[in-house]
């Protein structure tokens, strides 16, 4: 078991590209991390610097406080689970799981007994002969991570190991990813694009961009209080409202409504401001009544989201969205009022969460 700190890693790939930029991360031992960003923003250069697939241009790895940077991957007692999973095709179910003890040059007996200790926690039993291209994509997922948890590395590093997977073997996948990190307790390093993964599964979480970090803390911290305007239009199922408004002594004026000032913001803020408002559509009361406090406007588009509906009222030429729950929805071009909650409502300034 053991913790895993990054401090100042800088990667700079050939031809200029600055992947990484003196990037500092502390997962815990034990933790279940989840690195998230989009596409390009370098958390599988993260996870192969870790790992030892690539050289950080400067900076430390730590594990279990011992500076591993300049170790080679097989002496750094870590897992990693490719996106694509990286089976070896020529090889049996059994021969992929038992690689890295191969690796190590563990006995024939020791490896056995590894893989069929591995594959049984993983309900891969029956699949050991089998080769990777006779499985379906959930097996496969499986032998990548049996083959990761083989050797008992002290740090997990998954790649998206689920973006592979159909909608509904993903949600399964979840689950049950989320309760095998639970048994083994061991640290993980879990990357994904997309939010409400990280946000359901993670007892941590990063939001990068750019090969920085924007924000760490627990998925209902980073939900809750975005750090920045990146952070806030990149977490949450449905689009967070952010708009642009102007401090008025105690109140603020913004989409036409005269507003409180979020509770976070009181005294921080002077009049004359130019800030923008940020509100979840989960945190607006919507009503067919006029409200005092309230954005008010035509409802343009209602859409069904299951349990709830998103309704878009133009309220002054703004876009502004709520959640409303079954049963209540308006219809398109009625008038509504939508209420924001002083104590979920937030202002951000230069792009930055306002905040003391
Ligand atoms: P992510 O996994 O978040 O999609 P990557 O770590 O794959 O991001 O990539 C980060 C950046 O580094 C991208 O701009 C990508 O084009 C670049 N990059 C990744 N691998 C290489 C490489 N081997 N050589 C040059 N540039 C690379
Ligand atoms: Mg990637």
């Amino acid at each position: 078991m053991a913790d895993l700190a990054l401090t100042g890693i800088t990667k700079d790939y050939p031809g200029g590209v600055r992947a990484l930029a003196a990037l500092d991360l502390a997962v815990a031992d034990g933790e279940f991390f989840a690195l998230l960003g989009p596409s390009g923003c370098g958390k599988t250069t993260l996870l192969r610097t870790v790992a030892g697939l690539e050289t950080a241009s400067a900076g430390t790895v730590r594990i279990g406080g011992a500076d591993v940077t300049r170790l080679p991957p097989g002496r750094r007692d870590v897992g990693m689970v490719f996106q694509d999973y990286a089976l070896f095709p020529h090889m049996t179910v059994a021969d992929n799981i038992a690689y890295p003890l191969r690796v190590r040059r563990a006995g024939r007996e020791e490896r056995h007994r590894a893989a069929e200790d591995v594959a049984g926690s993983l309900g891969l039993e029956t699949l050991l002969a089998r080769r990777p291209g006779e499985l379906s994509g959930g097996q496969q997922q499986r032998v990548a991570l049996a083959r990761a948890m083989a050797a008992r590395p002290k740090v997990f590093l998954l790649d998206e190991p689920l973006s592979n997977l159909d909608a509904r073997l993903r949600l399964e996948a979840r689950t049950f990813l989320k309760r095998l990190q639970n048994e083994l307790a061991v640290t993980t390093v879990f990357v994904t694009h997309d939010q409400a993964e990280a946000l359901a599964m993670a007892d941590r979480m990063a939001v990068m961009e750019a090969g920085r970090i924007r924000q760490v803390g627990t998925p209902a911290e980073v939900f809750r209080r975005p750090a920045n305007l990146f952070v806030a239009s990149f977490i949450g199922s449905t689009p967070m409202n952010l708009l642009p408004g102007r401090v008025e002594g105690e109140q603020i004026t913004v989409a036409g409504a005269v507003l409180p000032l979020p509770v976070s913001a009181r005294g921080l803020v002077a009049a004359g401001e130019e800030v923008v408002f940020g509100v979840r559509p989960e945190y607006l009361e919507y009503s067919g009544k006029a409200a005092d406090g309230a954005f008010a406007g035509r409802v343009a588009v209602v859409e069904n989201l299951g349990g709830s509906s998103l309704v878009t009222l133009d309220a002054a030429g703004q876009a502004v969205h709520a959640l409303v729950g079954e049963g209540r929805e308006p219809e398109p071009g009625a008038r509504g009022w939508a209420v924001p909650r002083p104590d979920r409502a937030l202002l951000y300034r230069d792009g930055e969460l306002v905040v003391d």
